[in-house]
């Protein structure tokens, strides 16, 4: 099968190769790959800004079919829809492990970065790892699952927004999109912003009823600032933006070290907060939010692109083109 392989160091060394296609080991499921988002930490690992190892095939946002299980697996799954956590594994024995917050583990191993992930035709993944998708999902919906859990892992774990609160969310990729999304779900009056070249993802997000701005955010005016552009002038925006007594919520990766104006956390006696990935409770709290409609995931992909043609996709989505651009392997 052909798959997106990380290969060494720097994004020259991201090839398609042919990769022997893997086999259900005990306790795992093979996954037929329908779509594979292509997420900001792709970009990151091509980049060498994310932690991984090499050669991995990358992707980690799936969506499939189950198509073979390992022993000791419930033969009820093959033929099931599904999304999956970026977890391969955990050790299970670490005092975040213990206490439900398998994303914390240092030794934790993820799909695309350290274990073989989505950009190709088939994955193994354990089958603790799966979650079926409601069968209301659009064709290619689910790829945003994970990415959704994510940010659920932000925001709702512990609830950030309170109802009426002033919301801003910096970056109007997939994650502000959702971000924006989840925050209104919660009863916030969210606002989103972006740049002026952002005008065609910006103006996805008002269709759905949210409201958009390309200009500079009121200062001290939002109850909560959700950032999720990764970028220092949007991070610094946000903590301005910040009301006193207010909360920053850190949902964009920086990929590197960034020069903010961090006094304004003490000045206005912030709360900073965050998630890192996803834990089974985001995943439950995500799925209940797709199952209710509460979130509208089909207008986020913007564009599909085979396999064969990766590179132009990872450029598009690097660029900032379109809010999610998915890998189809076949
Ligand atoms: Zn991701
Ligand atoms: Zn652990």
């Amino acid at each position: 099968m052909k798959a997106v392989v990380k290969m060494g160091r720097g994004p020259d060394n991201v090839v398609l190769r042919d990769v022997e296609e893997p086999v259900a080991v005990p306790g795992h499921v093979r996954v037929r790959v329908v779509a594979t988002g292509i997420c900001g930490t792709d970009i990151h690992v091509a980049h060498d800004e994310y932690a991984h190892e090499v050669p991995v095939i990358m992707g980690h946002e799936i969506l499939g079919v189950v198509d073979a299980v390992g022993d000791g697996v419930d033969e009820q799954w093959i033929g099931a829809r599904v999304a999956c956590e970026t977890y391969y594994s955990t050790c299970e024995t670490c005092e975040w492990c213990r206490a439900g917050r398998r994303n914390l583990c240092p030794s934790r191993r993820s799909l695309g970065s350290f274990e073989n992930g989505g950009f190709s035709a088939f994955v193994v993944m354990p089958v603790t790892n799966l979650h079926r998708l409601p069968d209301s999902l659009g064709p290619l919906d689910g790829v945003l699952a994970e990415p959704l859990a994510c940010v659920v892992q932000c925001l709702l774990d512990p609830a950030v927004v309170n109802a009426g609160d002033r919301v801003l969310v910096t970056g109007p990729g997939a994650m502000g999109q959702l971000a924006a999304q989840v925050a209104l779900a919660q009863g916030g009056r969210v606002t989103l912003i972006g740049l002026a070249k952002d005008s065609d993802r910006l103006a996805i997000a008002a269709a759905l009823g949210i409201t958009t701005s390309t200009e500079a955010p009121e200062t001290d005016a939002y109850d909560v600032v959700i950032e999720c552009s990764g970028s220092a002038p949007g991070a610094a925006a946000a903590l301005r933006a910040a009301r006193r007594g207010g909360r920053y919520v850190q949902v964009g990766i920086f990929g590197k070290e960034v020069t903010l104006p961090f006094d304004v956390v003490l000045y206005k006696e912030l709360v900073v907060s965050s998630g890192f990935a996803s834990t089974a409770t985001s995943w439950r709290r995500a799925i209940a939010l797709i199952e209710q409609g509460q979130v509208s995931l089909g207008p986020l992909v913007t564009r599909e692109v085979p396999i064969e043609r990766f590179a132009e996709a990872f450029a598009a989505a690097a660029a900032g083109e379109g809010i999610k651009t998915v890998i189809i392997p076949s």
